[in-house]
């Protein structure tokens, strides 16, 4: 967990390497020094016990042997029986502390009363002890062990016999009344008082003792290990140091420094580490990814110089294009105006001929006349689309808007067509929804687009048939007119063709009826300039119907939509539903 939060913690490799390492060799070194910490503690614990025990010994030997000789023991032992190590009258003699006396204030030490209360408490224990520092700064301590009943002490301690203090004990009757581990306390006997009170305690032996290492000593030994510990831990961490720095951190700065010039985009840069090991295949991999990389770059710069060199090209070629358009465009409604002028004298002259009452013709003149007529009238026709559509690319066409009543405008219509319909015995039936309003847009242009689309309605259709023009509300913005005829209908991958310009779907229809495969271009391109769609629905065989959407009012950007359509390769495909 804490591994963790270091590890997210935002710094260098070498500082988290450094407080994890140091942290890592802190605790091992502890944990190492810990247990000669203890042993010493031990060693000073079992020194002085095993001092203190003898003085204890032999101070209850003392007690018993004086006893049984008649002579009482005596409060302070004379300087020749004292214990060497008692070289101070500050230290305390050994004593034999009775419970009477423990239970006074005067006759005992505070360790004294602490000793009784402790093996009364756990009368399985054999000692009690404490290190304690003295006024003038030296350790002493202290040990007490506890004085059982036996049936030698009951001789003179038993209650109600002489005056314990100086009862004499029988030298044969002598029984060892002190040995470690003291026996467990004794069930006492039930024949006599005495006994009955064998095994109960009589009292403690205290000891008071100078420690037998000095503090100074201890101390010393105490500052000996820190030392070592952190001598070794110092060692420990530099050494890491030095290792990790060697190691790991200086060829992850080589990489890293080379990954920075990478990023900063040179990609001549390579990485130069010779450590034998896997830092060293990793620079050797990014060596060679910067190899693969810079071929890489080098082989897109040259295409990219030649998508250059070809994209100048094509758009020196596109102004020419244009350019070359434009001047067709300009050539194409010259020649067209110039066109009609003589034709239409033709036209009218042929016209005038025919009906001149002063001229007689034969059947014979009659027929040329008349081919001369429909001749002329057709291309008179082609002509016209060949100046709409020149002017359209120009984009010189230009958009009168106004209000127009579509039942009016289709009443119109029907009433030019119908002498062709009636040749062919066609209803022409429209329909315009009550909803439809008024709609402001470009009469002459509607016109001419539905125009086209009735006049080839009528060309495809069988005698007898019906053709449907029906107008009704598209939305909230749109009104939607169709021309529904009951002709040969058109296949679907036909239906986007015949909007391209003097494009014709093959097939004797066609060919019967002529044509020049420019009026549904220039039907697109008109409707377009309207701001509005173009479309045809058909299944072959079952009739076609020819719709177009327009808006309740010209937008002024449609007209623009038409400017950029003039312009070649930026037709737009009429929609189909
Ligand atoms: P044109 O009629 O002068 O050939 P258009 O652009 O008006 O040129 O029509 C292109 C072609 O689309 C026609 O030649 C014809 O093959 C097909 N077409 C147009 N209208 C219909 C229709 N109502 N039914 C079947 N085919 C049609």
């Amino acid at each position: 967990m804490m591994l963790k939060q270091i590890h997210r913690l935002r710094l260098s490799l070498a500082a988290k390497c450094q407080l994890l390492f140091g942290a890592a060799v802190i605790l091992i070194i502890a944990a190492a020094l810990f247990v000669p910490w203890q042993r010493m503690e031990q060693l000073t614990q079992q020194l002085n016990e095993r001092t203190a025990a003898a003085l204890a010994r032999a101070a209850v030997t003392d007690h018993v042997r004086a006893y049984s000789l008649g002579k009482p023991q005596p409060t302070v032992p004379p300087p020749s029986t004292r214990p060497a190590i008692l070289d101070s009258q500050s230290w305390l003699p050994p004593r034999l502390v009775g419970l009477e006396d423990a239970a006074s204030m005067t006759a005992s030490t505070h360790f004294d009363r602490r000793a009784v209360q402790h093996f009364s408490q756990e009368p399985a224990s054999d000692s009690y002890f404490k290190l304690y520092r003295r006024d003038d700064g030296s350790l002493g301590y202290r040990l007490a062990k506890p004085l059982y009943n036996t049936e030698s002490c009951v001789a003179c301690h038993a209650p109600g016999s002489a005056a314990a203090s100086t009862a004499p004990i029988r030298v044969g009757q002598a029984a060892p009344v002190w040995a470690w581990p003291p026996a467990p306390p004794v069930a006492p006997p039930r024949q006599s008082v005495a006994t009955t009170q064998a095994g109960r305690l009589l009292g403690i032996v205290s000891i008071d003792i100078p420690s037998q290492i000095e503090a100074n000593q201890l101390l010393l030994n105490h500052i000996f290990l820190f030392s070592a510990g952190l001598l070794a831990g110092t060692l420990a961490i530099i050494v890491l140091y030095l290792i990790i720095t060697q190691l790991i951190l200086q060829p992850v700065r080589v990489l890293q420094e080379t990954a920075e010039k990478v990023a900063e985009g040179d990609l001549n840069i390579r990485s130069d580490i010779n450590s034998g090991d896997e830092f060293e295949q990793l620079s050797q991999t990014l060596n060679t990814m910067l190899s693969n990389l810079k071929e890489g770059e080098d082989q897109l710069r040259a295409l990219n110089k030649n998508l250059d060199l070809k994209l100048e090209q094509m758009s020196e070629s596109n102004v020419a294009l244009y350019e070359s358009n434009r001047l067709k465009s300009e050539f194409l409604a010259n020649v067209s105006h110039e066109l009609r002028t003589p034709l239409n004298s033709i036209l009218g002259f042929a016209e005038l001929l025919r009906e001149s009452p002063g001229v007689r013709f034969d059947a014979k003149c009659e027929r040329y006349v008349g081919n001369i007529l429909s001749s002329g009238a057709n291309l008179l026709d082609l002509i016209n689309d060949l100046l709409d559509l020149a002017k359209i690319e120009a984009g010189k066409m230009e958009v009168r808007c106004e209000p127009l009543s579509l039942a009016d405008l289709l009443e119109g219509l029907c009433g030019i067509l119908k002498p062709l319909a009636e040749a062919k015995r066609l209803e022409l039936e429209p329909r315009v929804a009550a909803d439809v309003p008024i709609i402001q847009t470009d009469p002459a242009k509607l016109q001419q687009v539905l125009y086209n689309f009735l006049s080839n309605a009528i060309k495809f259709s069988p005698e007898g048939a019906m053709i449907d023009l029906i107008v009704r509300r598209q939305g909230e913005q749109a009104v939607r007119l169709d021309v529904v005829d009951q002709g040969p209908g058109i296949a679907s991958e036909q239906q986007e063709v015949i909007f391209e310009k003097f494009r014709q779907i093959d097939g004797s229809a066609t060919r019967r009826h002529g044509g020049t495969g420019l009026g549904l271009a220039i039907s697109r391109d008109l409707v377009q300039l309207l701001g509005g769609q173009i479309g045809v629905n058909s299944t072959p065989g079952a009739g076609a119907t020819f719709w177009i959407v327009l808006p309740l009012r010209i937008e002024s950007s449609s007209q623009d939509v038409s400017k950029r359509n003039s312009r070649p390769g930026d037709t737009q495909r009429p929609a189909h539903t």
